[in-house]
């Protein structure tokens, strides 16, 4: 029995796809072990948002050299798409395959016999039209389910859309199979993920289904007790998703809205789908509906033509707004894309320093959104994430929260009351009386 190893980077779609070509192994018969248990084989999927893709991807397959020096290495994944020639350089990889090719891996390298030259199988991207569902299942918690694939949006930093082509989607159909399986293995969450997610719906080039049915059809199934819609575009966010959510037992109240800058110019830059007014609007209306709702900010810092006033902007405008993070990214250059050729670039020195005062403003952010939900009743899901007697978990609302470890606890849902942080700004709890009922 061949022994096949993973190692992901990136986001939780490409954590959901390994997962489901995993288990596509396992049918197969091989044995899938841990990256230092000698496997005979190694898939690496790898990321291109991630900062030094190239780097990242050699220093893994050093690695697993290290461990098995005789192994068959093969690279798959986003920047796999983007430059199969460079990785096919790399000493020590057998085959890279593109992003039509990485769910036809096994049958496709049949045997992972070793060949003198590396094997290249890429299609062009605008080939790739195929929808391949995926689902991550590695431990009993939560599930990171891809629903969309795709982006036709053309921001100009982004080589998403190159690097995993046109939008399109998972039937309402096919997700509720996979949503019930899923729920026959006692998971108790479920995270919506793809690319652009609130673009959900187009088969085969046409719009056949929208993301507000999928949230409201998802929200019958039994068995479930919660779902989370990963990531969606605040354009794409409409009132009858917030009223869904806000009305909604299993949908948890948590966005995350990428925002990009909160400067109109950077935005018509960026070539993003709305004005920074619309994105304020949008906060609003989730808020005024749902005021323990975690709201969580994807923003660029340093991108060309961004001058100190215009982060500034950006800075004041995310102070006032009710959010409660930022996941903060610092531009960097990409080939082939328009942002790579605007001018007014950003110096290195001035990229790190905004980048630091938005990290610092995103602890703030959270600190208040903390303080706010102190003395409030939540359900926590403990997850099997243990650290010198304590384990952790989240709430509906995403509030990070630690108690002491209790086997029987893993896995289960658990109405606590929050009382307080600790110096690491986990929240502290203790248990809430049944009787307290949860508005
Ligand atoms: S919406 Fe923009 S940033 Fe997001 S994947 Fe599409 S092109 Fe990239």
């Amino acid at each position: 029995m061949k022994k096949v190893a993973f190692y992901t980077l990136g986001c939780k779609l490409n954590f959901s796809e390994t997962s489901t070509i995993s288990r596509l192994f396992e049918q197969k018969g091989y044995l899938k072990v841990d990256f230092n248990e000698k496997p005979d084989i190694f898939i690496i999927n790898t990321c291109s948002v991630t900062e030094n893709a190239d780097k990242k991807c050699r220093k893994v397959v050093k690695e697993a050299l290290k461990i098995s020096p005789e192994a068959y290495i093969a690279i798959i994944g986003c920047y796999a798409q983007l430059k199969p020639k460079e990785i096919a350089e790399i000493p020590g990889v057998d085959a890279v395959l593109g992003a039509a090719e990485k769910f036809r891996l096994v049958e496709l390298l049949d045997g992972f016999e070793k060949k003198s030259i590396p094997q290249v199988l890429a299609s062009s991207i605008q080939e790739v039209k195929q929808f391949n569902h995926a689902y991550s299942h590695n431990d009993r918690t939560r599930t990171f389910l891809k629903v969309q694939d795709g982006c036709n949006y053309s921001c100009t930093f982004c080589t998403i859309p190159l690097a995993r082509g046109e939008s399109r989607s998972d039937s309402i159909a096919n997700i509720l199979v996979s949503v019930e399986k899923i729920a026959g293995t006692n998971v108790k969450e479920v995270v919506l993920t793809g690319v652009n997610i609130g673009d959900f719906g187009l088969q085969n080039g046409l719009r056949k289904e929208r993301f507000a049915d999928l949230v409201k059809a998802l929200d019958q199934v039994e068995g479930i007790s919660r779902f989370r819609i990963s990531s969606i575009e605040p354009n794409l966010l409409t009132n009858e998703i917030i009223n869904f959510v806000a009305s909604s037992e299993k949908f948890v109240p948590h966005f995350h809205i990428p925002l990009q800058s909160g400067n109109n110019k950077v935005l018509k830059l960026m070539r993003r789908r709305y004005l920074r007014e619309l994105y304020a609007d949008r906060i609003a209306t989730i808020k005024s509906l749902m005021p323990h709702c975690c709201i969580g900010v994807d923003v660029i810092v340093g991108f060309p033509g961004e001058t100190e006033a215009d982060f500034l902007e950006t800075y004041q405008f995310l102070n006032s707004l009710d959010i409660s993070y930022l996941h903060v990214f610092t531009y960097s250059e990409r080939d082939n894309t328009p942002a790579k050729h605007m001018d007014g670039v950003v110096s290195t020195a001035d990229r790190s320093k905004r980048s630091k005062m938005l990290h610092i403003l995103s602890d703030k952010k959270r600190r208040h959104f903390y303080e706010q939900q102190i003395g409030q009743i939540g359900t926590v899901l403990f997850e099997e994430d243990i650290e010198d007697g304590y384990m952790h978990g989240f709430t509906e609302n995403y509030v990070r929260v630690k108690a002491k470890y209790d086997p029987l606890l893993i896995n289960e849902l658990k109405k606590v009351r929050l009382t307080s942080i600790d110096a690491n700004g986990l929240m502290e709890v203790e248990e809430a009386e049944t009787e307290i009922v949860h508005h």
